[in-house]
């Protein structure tokens, strides 16, 4: 029986978690720590908040859209634009639909954009390239089966910025309900194309991604980062319970019952892929986050940790669903499913070479400051 953190519910199913001497595991320390450093902070965040807004309405002006914001159908997107409407902003909103919308994610985009009169732009996705490349990921034996997805948003949130010349995207990430990500899931960045291209190279069926949006390494690793991303959540109380109750009634906003459940591919892989290869139940994170915000107990996470993910039988289906579609047969995926994981590094990545550029910039600019200073 693995030792379960005394404040939340991680324990030793995620390799990285590691318990102080209290039984407090690093994940609560790293809440703390966040927290303290970039969560709401009554008064102070109020302050900094209406700064912000001020100097984003500024940037915006003589321009179309303020910024822009991805919507999923989920709650933290649909609050963000709730929370940016509120406070003014002329926002863009992209949708990216791969495939694996689930009907409750579709209707609520309609609901919040139609309410809150927002411009959308769906991409859907070229299904013959996104089923190649989801296929490949499904064989590749790596723990984020969502990288084609999230590599592709993060393309169309870039190419929409810079088509608009919009300076800022918002974004849901927060750490009132997130924390500073799971240690498991602190994997290699979705925005890192040559992973992506490295995964389907050895497990593609060779077709072109030509189809496929995707961002540079220069891109993704240096203009991307020069648009602000703005955690707007971060400076509001923020309670994913309250979220739900507040869209709800003003919205018509249906809850799709767990995080990122709006996606059924999402849905699957996080709760039933997950679990099976590497035995690690996403939800200890999510409900460990929820504790620490103080929206439900420990006693009913450990509850609700007692049950299935979701219901077995819909499980079953959801595999099937997506492994046909996918056209993996059963007898390969079996196969998948009686291999080792495996870790990022089996693959090629950017990471060597954005660290070697980063040394000779840091070189070249402590040089710089060098020959400032002997001048
Ligand atoms: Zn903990």
């Amino acid at each position: 029986m693995p030792e379960i953190c005394a404040r939340c519910v991680m324990d030793g199913s995620d390799p990285s978690v590691t318990m102080d001497e209290n039984g407090i595991c690093n994940c609560c320390r790293r809440y703390d720590e966040q927290k303290a450093l970039r969560g709401y902070r009554a008064g102070e965040s109020e302050r900094e908040l209406e700064a912000l807004v001020a100097q984003i309405k500024a940037d915006g002006k003589g321009k179309e859209f303020d910024c822009i914001i991805g919507i999923s159908g989920g709650v933290d997107s649909a609050y963000l634009a709730y929370t940016a409407g509120k406070l003014g902003l002329r926002m863009l909103a992209v949708h990216v639909d791969t495939g694996w919308n689930s009907e409750v994610a579709v209707r609520n985009i309609e609901r919040l954009c139609d309410r809150l009169h927002l411009q959308l732009h769906t991409i859907v996705m070229d299904w013959p390239t996104m089923k190649e490349l989801q296929r490949a990921y499904l064989f590749s034996g790596l723990a984020n089966l969502d990288v084609p997805q999230d590599h592709l948003l993060v393309a169309a949130v870039y190419r929409f910025a810079r088509e608009y010349g919009v300076r800022y995207v918002l974004n849901g990430t927060n750490i009132a309900t997130e924390g500073a990500s799971s240690p498991f899931s602190r994997q290699i960045s979705c925005m890192d194309y040559w992973h992506l291209r490295s995964v389907y190279r050895r497990w593609g069926r060779g077709k072109s991604l030509r189809k496929y949006p995707h961002l540079s390494l220069i891109q993704a690793r240096w203009k991307f980062a020069a648009i602000a991303q703005v955690n707007l959540l971060n400076y509001i109380p923020y309670s994913k319970k309250q979220a739900i109750q507040t869209l709800s009634s003003e919205f018509g906003w249906e809850y799709y019952g767990g995080k990122h459940f709006e996606s059924r591919f999402t849905k699957w892989f996080q709760s039933a892929y997950l679990l099976a290869k590497f035995g690690y139940d996403k939800r200890r994170y999510h409900l460990s986050c929820l504790i620490n915000n103080g929206e439900i107990t420990r006693e009913e996470a450990m509850k609700e940790l007692d049950g299935p993910p979701y219901d077995p039988q819909q499980m079953k289906e959801d595999e099937a669903y997506i492994l046909k579609k996918l056209e993996i047969s059963p007898e390969a995926w079996a196969k998948v499913m009686s291999e080792p994981p495996v870790p990022n590094e089996a693959y090629f990545s950017q990471d060597g070479i954005v660290r070697l550029a980063e040394k000779l910039l840091g070189a070249r600019r402590s040089t710089a400051i060098r020959n400032r200073k002997s001048k």
